[in-house]
């Protein structure tokens, strides 16, 4: 790839630093930071954590036929002040509704930028019963007590543990969905 496209999405980056920046353009973010904010709410782990995940910004698996998702955002403050190195620990079953309990398929984890954004390539996940559809994940700010909570989809009530303020924003784009979210913890 030539550095062209990259400094493309860079600049569409800093013009909407509130914003979830992917393929180009952005997504407004909810839930807001600032006089009014809560922090975002902790769930359940569940059964399915694995410690020590890989490093990584994409969760896709080579030659995955998988509708594809790009989770983008930030993790600020309740002042809105950026979080950079806030640790983000992301695990959710594959397009069969299956965690990978052996290995690590679905399971990796990044650091925010300076800016306190992150980005996230990987699949979206599948229904499995029981369950609203859903993203398992760690936020920490960097020394501070991590946060595990989930993340949903808009619409998808379907179960007692999902909650409007755990749902992110998406929109459908030619290249699949993107979706937003700004983590809001204690810093
Ligand atoms: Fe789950």
């Amino acid at each position: 790839m030539t550095s062209l496209p990259r400094r493309r999405l860079l600049g569409a980056a800093a013009a909407f630093p509130f914003a979830g920046v992917a393929f180009g353009q952005a997504l407004p973010l909810t839930p807001e930071c600032g006089a009014r904010a809560a922090p975002t709410p902790r769930q359940t782990e569940g059964p399915y954590y694995t410690p020590n995940t890989p490093q990584r910004s994409s969760l896709v698996e080579p030659g995955s036929k998988a509708e594809r998702l790009t989770l983008t955002g930030r993790v600020v403050d309740a002042q809105c002040r950026p979080v950079a190195k806030a640790l983000l620990d992301f695990w959710h079953c594959d397009e069969n509704g299956e965690y990978d309990n052996a290995g690590f398929r679905y399971r990796g984890h990044l650091f925010t930028d300076a800016e306190g954004r992150y980005r996230l390539e990987t699949i979206f996940p599948a229904l499995y019963p029981g369950r609203a559809r859903h993203i398992h994940v760690k936020v920490q700010a960097p020394g501070r007590r991590i946060l595990t909570t989930q993340l949903y989809f808009p619409g998808d009530a379907r179960d007692s543990l999902w909650r409007k303020e755990l749902e992110v924003v998406m929109e459908q784009r030619p290249q699949g969905r993107l979706a937003a979210f700004q983590f809001i913890v204690d810093a």
